[in-house]
């Protein structure tokens, strides 16, 4: 057996930079791209000591083609193919990571091609060329003797890998039209179908949340400079962490720990910072390097599918965001200033904070790699009344600034829409808008059923901007105000003025209407930026709601403070706590309620007229407490959104699990009958707020109960009236007493069965 041949002269920093320099003048040089692939092949093969340096580039249909090669068959060029995942070329871009082997042939997935002449090379080093996360190409080095590849060399390969992914992405190697396929910025129009989150129609441009800035220059001039820059671009970002860590709001919270100290915590860690400064010695400028650091890291992590792992990359994505940006030399939120008229938003995952700090009067519609019906941020996408649809790889299928039309009542999104497609475009909007026509004659009408029930429809708010929503829609008040949704857009906690001032807005916007304030529901997806819960393995059942206002009393009495200033001798206030568990944790809130009575009398303040508390029933252990609660509470309110989550066990913002049981099943309808059925006993008001009043058909299955306040969303108002209003309850009844035992997993096709038979409008 042949002894492996050691590496003897490592392939230096300065060896690196020669090579790098010398790569950027064939870079910036004539001739065609293929001209340019050619020169720099032959350039690795000599300066790297290897027999034979080619490079494979990926074409549509996930094949990787040999396109310039130094040392195999030069006849092979455009002829040798291999599938993704088929030998070792295809693995290096199936796991997207480097391939370093003494002996090719010890190889288990070791595909042999006759017409490259390869076999008397028995050492292979491959590596992925990566753009924007994919994998474009794999770069490759062999060896005839055996021998065994430094780590640094891997490396070396990686930079240099990184320039050549600018060649490949430049479209000069293949035709624009291919590159679609292989995920590049395309002409061709495309069709992707996915999950609705949120209904409507809407066209605009696409622009990426978080978009990766464009590095213009990948080989550095003088590394020692673009090691100053480095240092000079950390240093403003540690300064801007640390002032927010120490805005004086965040420490009067007594919880240091905040979202901000993942990200001083990564960038402070050493081994990420050093690879980054690596990068840079080897000839990178500082942007590249951070950028080489972040690609292999992701290709790393990327088949890792711990939720607790991929939320770390995620926050070292965004760290690795605020780091360009800061050696870009700017530090911009969102949108930048510069979005489109007709925004649409592409994004991985979104934040509600971060959809709001988008300019509103410009988002049209969002699509999301991740997400479901009832997280937050479509929640709030809903208030803005735009479209949201789900798309697995979005970000790979469309490209910043591509027309966009987002079809969210079916969830597609057509990309680069041809001519046919904007004109049925035009032809569904005209549709909808006399919809939209009829729902608004109908708003004006009372909300009585066809049998003469009167149903009371009320707005779910959060914003100051859905308050004119109120007069126009026709609904009797506000069922929920979301206070946190206020908190969420700021950096700093709002104190007691502001928020007075906030909901004395909005009572003198409600005019004389009701609105039922519930108190600060933080946590779980809601994340404030200056409260952290750290780290939690299932936040939906941690530290959140009223558990952060029982156990931080002061946030929670500074809020009723201003609520009660605020509808100080107004006729009245209703204030509701959200996940309330049990009736000690009532009591506990309604304690704290009560000395900000006192206290607001000592300090001559006057109380409004009627004060009413109540409860939201999202917590399935206080369904067994009724007795005790029920004289208790002023009125209750279901939220059905955490009521489902709990119930069925089945995280509501995981994609997955999130559709898989339906509010209309048998479970769910006898238990909403039994708390209508003990809440008439015992003469408690009961609402419903969550996502499920505001959709037609289960707006009806929910009357058909014996609820007769629906809480919803301002855009779901006319379709539930309109349906309500076709509605004949004592029918529906008597048709709902044989579903509540069934046995089926849901009763929606007989509810729809009933309505189709019954001429319900929905
Ligand atoms: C609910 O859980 O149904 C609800 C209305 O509250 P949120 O969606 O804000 O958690
Ligand atoms: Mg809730």
């Amino acid at each position: 057996m042949d002894s492996v041949k050691q590496h003897t002269a490592p392939f230096d920093g300065r060896a690196s930079r020669r090579l790098l320099a010398r790569l950027r003048d064939i870079m910036a040089g004539s001739g065609t791209g293929q001209d340019r692939l050619d020169k720099i092949v032959t350039l690795i093969g000599a300066e790297m000591g290897a027999d034979v340096c080619s490079c494979y580039v990926m074409r549509a249909g996930e094949v990787l083609e040999l396109f310039a090669t130094e040392g195999l068959n030069k006849t092979a060029v455009h002829k040798t193919r291999l599938r993704v995942g088929e030998g070792i070329v295809g693995d290096v871009a199936a796991q997207a990571r480097p391939v370093a082997l003494d002996d090719v042939h010890a190889y288990p997935n070791f595909a042999y091609r006759p017409e490259t002449g390869e076999d008397p090379y028995q050492s292979l080093m491959g590596v992925p060329i990566l753009r924007g996360g994919k994998v474009r190409g794999v770069l490759v080095i062999q060896h005839a003797a055996r021998r065994h590849y430094a780590e640094e060399e891997v490396e070396t390969l990686q930079t240099i890998a990184m320039v050549v992914a600018e060649l490949v992405a430049a479209g000069e190697l293949i035709n624009p039209q291919e590159v679609f396929s292989t995920g590049d910025a395309a002409l061709m129009p495309a069709r992707l179908s996915g999950v609705s989150l949120s209904g409507g129609l809407a066209t605009g441009l696409a622009v990426v949340h978080r978009p990766q800035l464009t590095i213009r220059q990948m080989v550095a001039e003088d590394a020692d400079r673009e090691q100053q820059r480095l240092a000079d671009a950390l240093a403003t970002m540690h300064s801007a962490i640390d002032d927010l860590l120490a805005s004086p709001s965040l420490a009067a919270l007594g919880e240091p720990r905040d979202i901000l100290e993942t990200y001083r915590m990564f960038a402070e860690d050493r081994g990420w910072l050093s690879r980054i400064r690596e990068a840079i010695r080897k000839g990178l400028t500082a942007e590249a390097a951070v950028q080489q650091v972040q690609n292999d890291t992701r290709a790393r992590m990327s088949h890792l599918t711990d939720p607790y792992i991929r939320e770390r990359l995620m926050d070292l994505e965004d760290l690795t965001n605020r780091l360009l940006q800061h050696l870009a030399g700017k530090r911009s939120e969102g949108d930048g200033g510069t979005l489109p008229d007709d925004t649409v938003l592409v994004a991985r995952t979104m934040g509600p904070a971060e959809l709001l700090d988008y300019d509103q009067r410009r988002l049209r519609a969002l699509i999301l790699e991740e997400g479901s019906p009832s997280s937050h941020v479509c929640i709030v996408a809903r208030a803005l009344n735009i479209p949201v649809v789900q798309i697995a790889d979005a970000m790979n299928r469309i490209e910043p600034l591509d027309p966009l039309i987002v079809d969210g009542d079916h969830g597609t999104v057509f990309v680069r829409p041809a001519e046919d497609i904007q004109m049925a475009f035009a032809e569904s909007v005209a549709l909808r808008t006399r919809k939209e026509q009829m729902y608004a004659e109908v708003r004006s009408l009372p909300s009585v059923t066809a049998d003469g029930v009167p149903i009371s429809i009320r707005l779910n708010c959060g914003l100051l901007m859905d308050l004119p929503h109120l007069k126009a829609s026709g609904a009797e008040g506000i069922g929920l105000y979301r206070t946190e949704i206020p908190f969420m857009v700021r950096s700093t906690y709002p104190d007691v003025a502001a928020q007075t001032e906030l909901y004395a807005r909005i009572l003198d916007e409600a005019e004389a209407r009701p609105v039922v304030f519930r108190t600060l529901d933080a946590g779980g997806d809601k994340i404030l930026p200056y409260i952290a819960a750290g780290e939690e393995e299932n936040p939906a059942l941690g530290w959140r709601a009223i558990r952060i206002g029982l156990d931080h009393p002061m946030l929670l009495r500074q809020q009723i403070r201003a609520l009660l200033r605020a509808a100080g001798g107004r006729p009245s206030l209703s204030v509701m706590f959200p996940m309330i568990a049990e009736v000690a944790e009532f009591e506990a809130a309604r304690r704290l309620l009560r000395m900000e009575c006192a206290r607001a009398e000592a300090d001559g303040y006057a109380l409004p007229g009627d004060l009413r508390v109540g409860a939201m029933i999202e917590v399935p252990s206080l369904l067994f407490q009724l007795p005790a609660l029920l004289p208790r509470v002023d009125f209750l309110s279901v939220g059905s959104n955490d009521l489902m989550q709990y119930v069925f066990a089945c995280d509501r913002g995981n994609p997955r699990t999130a559709t898989r049981y339906d509010p209309l099943s048998p479970p769910m309808l006898s238990l909403l009958k039994r708390l209508v059925e003990a809440c008439d006993g015992a003469g408690v008001p009961l609402s419903i707020c969550g996502e499920m009043a505001g959709r037609p058909l289960d707006a009806m299955a929910l009357i058909g109960l014996g609820f007769r306040t629906l809480s919803m969303a301002p855009p779901a108002v006319g379709p539930v009236k309109m349906m309500l209003r076709s509605l004949d309850v004592a029918a529906l009844r008597q048709y709902m007493n044989g579903l509540y035992d069934r046995s089926e997993h849901s009763a929606r096709t007989k509810l729809h069965a009933f309505a189709r038979d019954h001429g319900v409008l929905i």
